[in-house]
Order: C-alpha cells, then structure tokens, then sequence
C-alpha cells in the first residue's frame, strides 16, 4: 500500500510540472518579477521609509493604508513635511488619482496640525516637484508642506541645497506635529 500510495504522488508531481519550456516559462516570469519589486524597494530611499526599514528611517508623523508622513531631513524651515504614497510611483502622472487626492487629504491635515502647535507658521507652501526639469531630486512622488513665515523670501523650496538636520531635532519637531494631529 505504501509503495502504491508514493508511486502516485510521483505521478501527481510529473504531471503537475510537466516536461516543456511552456510550464517553466510563467515559473520564470513570476520569479523575475519579484525580483524587480524587490530592487525598485532597495534602491528608493522613500520605498524604505515607507517600509519603515533600513538606513533610511525617518520621523514619521502619519501612516495609513495608503500614505505616509515624515519629517524632511533637510528641510526648509522648521515643520517641513513629506507626503509620500507607500507603494512606489515616480511622480504625479503615474501615481493612481485616488491615491493622489488622499495624499492631497493628508497634506492639508498635516497643514492644519502644524497651524496648531508652537511652530507659528504664519503660511505654508504645498508642492511637488515632478521630473528634473522641475527640480525633483527623489523619484518617488512627494508632496512637500513646507511652513512659511513672514518676512522670509518667498524663493521656491525647490532646489535649494540645505544642510540635513540633527535627528533629535527632526524628532522632536515630528513628535509636536504627531500630537496636535491626534483627534
Ligand atoms: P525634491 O527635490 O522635490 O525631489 O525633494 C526631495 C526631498 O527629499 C528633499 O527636500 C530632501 O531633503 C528630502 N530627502 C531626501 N532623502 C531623505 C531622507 N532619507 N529622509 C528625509 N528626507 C529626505
Ligand atoms: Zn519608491
């Protein structure tokens, strides 16, 4: 009974598998394709924030589903924001709409939360850089919310090279935005 019972599964496996180039080829397929996923995550900075992994950690101020949050590095002024979809889009043509109408949503929460703490931003800029020729640095979609104060030059955020923060500061800033976000 025992040999009977192995000889049939060795039959269920060749059969299952199959012999030619047609069975193996969507085995391929499917291997390469996860292999892409997993370089287009290891080579973008933003990919691994949203991952929440690596080097690249980040204070986060917001995460859900689809977006996340977290304090620019090297930011503008003090508060400055990136909002980014947690699954891989370049830029703003390519990102699915619904998703970009929910990281607009989230932008202007995360405006009104900044109004709220001690910051005392006086205006904010709300942008995205999309493509060289616009400035984008990092191709994985952003929205920048940047404070903006009175008095200082309206120059665009774009651009400009700035110093990247200590990561204590960054916290403490994030750690503001996250409390005058909470309902
Ligand atoms: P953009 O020039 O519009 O592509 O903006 C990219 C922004 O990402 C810049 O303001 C950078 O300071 C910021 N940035 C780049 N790498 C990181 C990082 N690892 N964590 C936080 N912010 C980053
Ligand atoms: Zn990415």
């Amino acid at each position: 009974m025992g040999g009977e019972e192995g000889n049939g599964g060795g039959m269920t496996k060749r059969m299952w598998w199959g012999s030619g180039a047609a069975r193996v080829a969507p085995v391929v397929v499917l291997l390469m394709g996860a292999g892409a996923v997993r370089a287009a995550e290891q080579t973008c900075v933003f990919c691994e924030i949203a991952a929440g992994k690596g080097a690249a950690e980040a204070s986060v101020v917001y995460r859900d589903e689809r977006v996340v949050a977290f304090m620019d590095r090297a930011p503008r002024n003090p508060g400055h924001v990136l909002v980014v979809p947690r699954e891989h889009a370049d830029d703003a043509l390519t990102v699915p709409p619904a998703t970009l109408g929910h990281l607009v949503q989230v932008a202007q929460r995360i405006a009104r939360a900044i109004g709220r703490t001690d910051l005392k931003a006086e205006g904010f800029n709300l942008i995205s850089n999309n493509g060289k020729a616009a400035g984008q640095t990092v191709f994985h979609l952003h929205l920048h919310v940047v404070p903006r104060f009175a008095g200082e030059s309206a120059t665009a955020a774009a651009g400009e090279p700035r110093p990247v923060r200590p990561a204590e500061e960054l916290a403490a800033i994030a750690a503001k935005i996250r409390a005058a976000l909470a309902p």
